[in-house]
């Protein structure tokens, strides 16, 4: 348990006996590291201060005067980003696993809320996830790359997507991969999405990226069917390329090039990113439907209201988001959210995806709850074609 020598921490706590607890436990876990703030005020000062880059997790109390935490968390969100954070407070679970939601929907990484007392088991816990996250967090990964970086990296096409399996819940069987974005970095190695597809949506350079990706995923899928596994495959479309009216036909080209039908292409389009004008985001949508693609709402139950413009178009599939289907199977309101979405992706007669599956326990309540598809480290971190091909062999 031991190994958190290497993290620095910071704890943001307004009370003096709680703080010194907070720094008694971290110190026994053995982090080495370990600032401490009065406030939210003073955290962001050091935050700022010269040792910023290293912070990896902030503890935050959400109950302190001036600045509380729900303000220091929106402001950690606008103004550093790759801290992440556990809450601890001495609020009921249910409005602290709210208060848990609003910080994801800021976009920060949250690595659980803690009911006080803090006992340094829960706090071990949530260390040793943020020890495990991918790369998500983690400033050195995530650490965003200078747009010229990117865009030599996408020329040099050093970008291949990655495979995550679909499979069916009530059978198990196999029914599709999503395909995510990987940076081969020629010296950082794998580089996940967050270094990079932030900034080329924020500059409209997603579009070659996007482009690449789909190319490489019909390829991958095109060679995947003369292997006789009927597989289909989903690909992330950022809501700024729909923008454009020429993309519809841009896509279904370069499907039809690979020698792979629209039928087995799904797109995914996030219902959480902004989005400047709906008529043309319309257009595209419906001609990409009227060419065969099937549609996929991502990150379903987060977004703004947007999007239920777009639900009008006819969609064949609603992806939970997995801030909802983590914990969902231990915690009542979250169980109330899943359900209502596969309830609507029903009544819609659309498929319900759940993603983020990361347990047995997980995938029970699923099945229980009659969602039909499951995507998550359950069954199957993303992986490069060569491995998914084994794993399809495997099933
Ligand atoms: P997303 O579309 O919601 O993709 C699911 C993310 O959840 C992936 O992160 C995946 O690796 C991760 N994931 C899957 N199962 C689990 C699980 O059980 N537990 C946890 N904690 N995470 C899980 P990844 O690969 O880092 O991608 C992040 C986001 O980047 C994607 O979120 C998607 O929005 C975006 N993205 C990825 N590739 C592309 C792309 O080619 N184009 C665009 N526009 N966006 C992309
Ligand atoms: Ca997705
Ligand atoms: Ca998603």
């Amino acid at each position: 348990m031991n190994n958190f020598s290497d993290m620095t921490v910071l704890i943001v706590e307004d009370d003096g006996f709680q703080r010194k607890v907070l720094v008694g436990m971290l110190s026994s876990l053995g982090v080495a590291s370990i600032l401490v703030a009065e406030n939210g005020r003073q955290a962001l000062e050091i935050i700022h201060g010269a040792d910023a880059k290293s912070i990896d997790v902030a503890i935050c109390d959400l109950n302190m005067p001036e600045m509380d935490g729900m303000e220091f968390v929106r402001r950690l969100a606008r103004e550093v980003q790759n801290i992440a954070v556990v809450l601890t407070s001495a609020l009921e679970g249910q409005l602290l696993a709210s208060v848990g939601r609003m910080t994801q929907l800021y976009g920060i990484q949250l690595l659980g809320v803690i009911e006080k007392p803090v006992f340094p088991e829960r706090l071990a816990v949530h260390l040793l996830k943020y020890r495990d996250l991918p790369h998500k967090a983690r400033p050195l990964a995530a650490r965003s790359f200078p747009l010229d970086e990117i865009l030599h990296g996408v020329r040099a096409d050093h970008f291949e997507p990655f495979f995550q399996a679909k499979v069916e819940l009530g059978s198990g069987r196999l029914v599709g991969a999503e395909a995510l974005a990987r940076w081969i970095h020629p010296d950082h190695g794998v580089i996940a999405p967050y270094a990079f597809i932030p900034l080329l949506e924020q500059t409209h350079n997603i579009d070659d990226l996007t482009f690449c990706i789909l190319r490489k995923s019909a390829d991958a899928l095109r060679y995947l069917h003369d292997k006789r596994y009927p597989l289909a495959v989903s690909v992330n479309l950022s809501l700024v390329s729909l923008d454009d009216t020429s993309l519809a036909d841009r896509i279904t080209q370069i499907v039809r090039d690979a020698g792979v039908a629209p039928r087995h292409v799904v797109l995914e389009i996030t219902e959480s990113a902004a989005m400047t004008d709906v008529a043309p985001a319309l257009e595209n949508l419906a001609r990409l439907r009227m060419n065969g693609f099937e549609l996929s709402i991502d990150d379903y139950g987060t977004g703004s209201s947007n999007m239920q413009q777009l639900t009008r178009i006819a969609f064949s599939e609603l992806k939970i988001d997995q801030s909802f289907v983590k914990d969902f199977a231990t915690n009542r309101a979250l169980r109330i959210v899943v359900e209502s979405c596969i309830d609507m992706a029903h009544k819609l007669h659309v498929k319900s995806v759940a993603e983020g599956v990361e347990t047995q326990h997980d995938w029970n309540a699923l099945t229980a709850a009659g969602c039909d598809i499951a995507q998550g480290y359950f069954i199957a971190r993303p992986m490069n074609l060569a491995a998914f091909e084994r794993f399809a062999a495997s099933r």
